[in-house]
């Protein structure tokens, strides 16, 4: 993608001159060093995963310039962030902190104010603080990427897997943070942590758990990385998906290696849709399914492959049904609706037990089909489950983008019941709207036992004005109507935040209250990524900043 030269300068932070606002930066390099902090006054490049910028959303849905920061600043260490802390109240500067700002989909490194100075993290505080092999845990900084964690375990030698999401190249600390999800048993990344530290908003510094209680001689506590909660409330849930602390240091458990066997298995019909659910739910609940696997509709074997849309279908709008069957009846899926992705964990006779239980279970329906590796080609898409789904980090998922020209994307990612019919009424609504916006429907579902994320992914071309324009109004009206359903989003666009958060209302928005009394309470300034999450500090609120 290419540059387009600025049409407008320096974007300011909100209530600053430019005198103040160079007077600031004078202030800010002198407290972290000249090179670390870098002025946004370049063309904006969107670059593509791993060489993304860090100054705007490269998968801009409104114009690129809008969503931009004034500037980067690169702390080194705690002590660093809580110097940029410390100067952020003085200077009444909103910050942004990001770890490697890869969660593309979600808003990627932009800052929800225009003219924030973004913190990255990531760059210089990259270190793997420790390996606990005999507690099969880590301590690692923002900057360190799945692979990073992985080649070092590689390296060591040691019997452990990490958990990694769909693409490999994100923060081991953000995503988890931002609470997103992975596929082995300990998918769930937040759930998996263990002890933070973190910079308050007014410089302090706290640890978590059982690191608030000081080890011998000042060592660190022995038992930061085994229980999280330690004694009294326990507050990291507050750090995740807010704009209430930087985490600088966050551990998580480890997996054991073990045996693992993925699979396939595909359904005839669109119609199996709630019966496939019905029989996920007490297999999950049970833990007879190793992992939360993935169910997807059958048009995302026709992407997963890396082919354009245009490979595929050169009509309008999204690829009509019939277009999709003769397609994949070619492929090793064959003329299928919902191809579903799991992986069984232990030895190879457990493995096989659960097999057959699960075999047994899928067989009430008709047509089913169940697919090993070795029934497949080598670069079919089973092959990147295997990996993802036994600890290792690989790009596959980037494919999608190949759909369109100048592809970008954004997840619509709704919670419901593990129940055919919640899934039907959710899945109901985006074909509907899908279809009225003109937009293919891509949906991936990660079922648990009790909730299940219905995830879509929606490509849209982000050089037409129109495109975005019709993707904006698809998204804001899938969050309104499954909202007026009953469900919610676990995580969204930083564009859909305010509209997500007012979702979030019971009993008179009981909880944004209760949110931002501690935003209040712990950010008397507002200048930690104000409007993060829908969570607006008292200096912003009722100012029009809410979309
Ligand atoms: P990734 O590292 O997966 O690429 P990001 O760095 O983009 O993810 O983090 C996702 C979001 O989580 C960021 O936009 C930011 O709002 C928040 N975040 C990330 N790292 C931190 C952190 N260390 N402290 C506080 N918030 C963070």
């Amino acid at each position: 993608p290419e540059s387009v030269p600025r049409r407008h300068g320096v974007r300011l932070p909100p209530d600053t001159t430019g005198e103040a606002f160079d007077e600031a930066i004078k202030a800010l390099r002198k407290a972290l060093g000249e090179d670390n902090v870098v002025l946004n006054d370049k063309p904006l490049v969107d670059g593509w995963y791993l060489e993304h910028p860090n100054t705007h959303d490269a998968f801009h849905l409104v114009d690129q310039e809008d969503l931009v920061s004034s500037a980067t600043a690169y702390p080194a260490s705690t002590a660093d962030v809580q110097a940029v802390v410390k100067w952020a109240n003085e200077h009444g500067i909103p910050i942004y902190p990001i770890s490697m700002g890869r969660n593309v989909g979600y808003g990627g490194t932009a800052p929800r104010v225009p003219g924030s100075v973004v913190v990255d993290l990531g760059k210089r505080m990259n270190k793997i603080i420790n390996i606990d092999a005999e507690n099969a845990s880590c301590v690692v900084e923002p900057g360190v990427s799945y692979f990073a964690l992985y080649d070092e375990i590689q390296r060591r030698n040691l019997p452990f897997w990490i958990d990694c999401p769909d693409l490999g190249g994100g923060s081991v600390l953000g995503n988890a943070i931002d609470r997103g999800v992975g596929y082995t048993p300990m998918g769930d990344h937040f759930g998996a942590h263990c002890g933070m530290e973190v910079v308050l908003p007014t410089g302090e510094l706290l640890r978590t758990g059982m690191g608030a209680l000081p080890g011998k001689d000042g060592a660190d506590n022995p038992t930061w990385q085994s229980f999280p909660a330690a004694y009294g409330p326990y507050s990291d849930g507050i750090f995740s998906q807010s704009n209430f602390g930087i985490v600088c240091q966050m551990g998580f458990h480890l997996m054991h290696e073990t045996g693992h066997q993925s699979y396939m298995l595909t359904f005839p019909r669109d119609e199996d849709f709630p019966d496939i659910v019905e029989i996920i739910r007490p297999l999950a609940q049970k833990g007879i399914l190793g992992n939360i696997p993935q169910l997807r509709h059958v048009v995302q074997e026709l992407n997963v492959t890396g082919h354009p849309k245009s490979h595929w279908y050169s009509g309008p709008g999204p690829v009509p049904r019939d277009v999709i069957r003769k397609h994949a009846s070619q492929m090793p899926c064959g003329d299928c609706a919902w191809v579903f992705y799991g992986t069984q964990y232990g030895d190879e006779t457990a493995i096989k037990t659960q097999l057959d239980v699960i075999k047994s279970a899928f067989s009430a329906i008709n047509g089913f089909k169940f697919f090993l590796p070795l029934d497949v080609p080598p670069d079919h898409y089973l092959n990147d489950r295997a990996l993802v789904c036994s600890g290792v980090p690989v790009l596959r998922e980037l494919e999608w983008l190949n759909w369109k020209p100048n592809s970008a994307h954004l997840f619509f990612s709704p919670i419901t019941p593990t129940r055919g019919r919640d899934a039907q009424i959710v899945h109901d609504i985006n074909v509907r709207l899908h279809a009225k916006y003109g937009i293919d429907l891509f949906p991936t579902l990660c079922i648990a036992g009790r909730e299940m994320h219905y995830i879509t992914n929606i490509i849209y071309d982000r050089s037409s004005d129109e495109e975005k324009r019709r993707v904006n109004a698809l998204m804001t009206e899938l969050i309104a109507e499954t909202a007026r359903e009953g469900y919610g989003e676990y995580r969204t666009h930083l564009l859909y935040a305010d509209q997500v958060a007012r979702t979030y209302n019971w009993n008179d928005n009981a909880l944004m209250r209760f949110n931002e009394t501690i935003k209040d309470a712990l950010d008397p300034n507002g200048i930690l990524a104000p409007g993060r999450n829908g969570i607006w500090p008292k200096k912003y609120r009722g100012k029009g900043w809410e979309l």
